[in-house]
């Protein structure tokens, strides 16, 4: 498989931070690549190393063949980084036909509209959009260079549910069409619908990469909701959140659970254990790193 963007043993620092603590990842041509974590775990650091935004501290970013630092090499890219900001009074169609004079051979405007469910805004001028309809012509943006690769940074934040299907289908059809899509979310049903593959990222590291699947697998961690004042402590439990009158325990071993429950003799009603979201493998995950650090 052929390899377009590649990271190996890469640091990066800032100041004390260590944002990245050598990460190796590769992304094949024709793979739409999930990378999910929580808040400050390295993801837009990432994204910005591989399209050149920033240098590493140690390590090597390849792009392309190339280097990220590399105008020409760039031209090959598309991205969409979390904060965008584009000039206010150009019209929708001004603002895609700039963009695509940059590039070789782009997109033609209205396919390209089209394809993100953008057709009718394109004589608005950009300052009368609405926030989820600039950050989907923000998006659009990324693919009209006719890039071979796309960086996406948690690209349906603050869409609603319609907005943010229609520039799903604006993904898919790129990558049906054998693109290449690394993109970051919050959103593990963003993750679900649209990756095969999902690097999870904690503390600056890799702390899974598989399949949706196999993650959930590899944990295979149980939602265990119960109503009850005060718990006892508990063995095997990962995580505990109360919401809703309810008390919710994530363990990777539901029937132990349930037993050492009973045999403490604490009272309790409305037992429920159900399968696994992204949500909890990934608590999982990164409760078992930090034990096995620890
Ligand atoms: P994510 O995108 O997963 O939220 P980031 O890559 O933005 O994570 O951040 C990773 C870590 O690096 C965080 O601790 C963040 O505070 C820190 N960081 C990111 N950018 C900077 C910067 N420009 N200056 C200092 N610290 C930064």
């Amino acid at each position: 498989m052929t390899v377009l963007a590649r990271t190996a043993e890469v640091t990066r620092r800032y100041g004390d931070v260590v944002a990245l603590d050598r990460v190796s990842l590769d992304i094949h041509a024709g793979e739409l690549v999930g990378l999910l974590g929580p808040n400050g775990a390295g993801k837009s650091t990432l994204i910005n190393l591989f399209v050149g935004l920033r240098k590493p501290t140690s390590g090597t970013v390849e792009l392309l063949g190339g280097s990220p630092a590399d105008p020409v090499v760039r031209r090959g890219i598309g991205v969409t980084p979390q904060e965008t900001g584009l000039p206010e009074a150009l019209r929708v169609g001004e603002i895609v036909d700039f963009v695509g004079s940059h590039f070789p051979s782009p997109v033609e405007r209205g396919e390209l509209l089209a394809r993100f469910g953008l057709e009718d805004l394109v004589r608005r001028q950009v300052g009368g959009l609405s926030g989820g309809q600039k950050r989907r012509l923000a998006v659009a943006l990324a693919f009209v260079g006719n890039p071979r690769l796309v960086f996406l940074d948690e690209p349906t934040t603050g869409l609603d549910v319609e907005a943010r299907r229609s520039l799903w289908d604006g993904i898919k059809a790129f990558h049906a069409d054998g693109g290449t899509v690394l993109l970051t979310s919050h959103y593990l049903e963003e993750v679900e619908a649209l990756a095969r593959r999902v690097v999870v990222v904690g503390d600056g590291r890799v702390l899974a990469d598989d399949s949706v699947q196999a993650v959930r697998e590899i944990v295979g961690v149980r939602r265990v909701t119960l109503v009850a004042d005060e718990l006892p402590e508990l063995p095997g439990v990962i995580s505990t959140e109360r919401a809703d009158g309810r008390v919710h325990l994530i363990t990777a071993d539901s029937d132990r659970l349930v037993i050492d429950l009973v045999r403490s003799g604490v009272p309790f009603s409305g037992l429920e254990i159900q399968p696994t979201s992204l949500e909890d493998a990934f608590l999982a995950i990164t409760a078992k790193e930090s034990a096995h650090v620890a």
